[in-house]
């Protein structure tokens, strides 16, 4: 990626202080507009576009970012299960173009299509 587009990245430009959880390679903070109580987003420290140009290590440690993600989600809200999800691409519904996972965790009776 090239410097501009770092430069204009929100997610390059996230203040530090407000990532919940981090690794080396992966931070996570509070989505804006949660679809539900506890909505995280991860993305890798290094701006990549999408999901696709995410290097093995950096995968690695995403999943184990997640984990982690899990572990304190299940402490705080006690939620029933999770959703984990990544949009690709405009037409994928990615709006913001560094890559992100969701880690949406839900609940008995909440909107099952949020
Ligand atoms: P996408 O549709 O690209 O998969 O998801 C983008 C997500 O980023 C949305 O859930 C949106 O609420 C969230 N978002 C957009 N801008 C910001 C921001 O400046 N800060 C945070 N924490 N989340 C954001
Ligand atoms: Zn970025």
């Amino acid at each position: 990626a090239s410097n501009l587009e770092e430069k204009d990245c929100i997610f390059c430009k996230k203040d530090q202080n407000e990532y919940i959880l981090e690794n080396e390679l992966v931070a996570a903070f509070w989505d804006l507009n949660p679809v539900s109580q506890g909505h995280l987003l991860f993305i890798p420290k290094v701006h990549r576009e999408t999901f696709f140009e995410l290097s093995d290590v950096e995968i690695l440690a995403m999943k184990q970012l997640l984990h982690a993600g899990r572990r304190m989600l299940t402490k705080k809200f006690n939620p029933a299960g999770f959703n984990i999800g990544v949009n690709v691409g405009e037409a994928g519904g990615q709006t913001v173009m560094h890559c992100h996972f969701h880690l949406i965790p839900r609940y008995i009776g909440d909107d099952p299509n949020p």
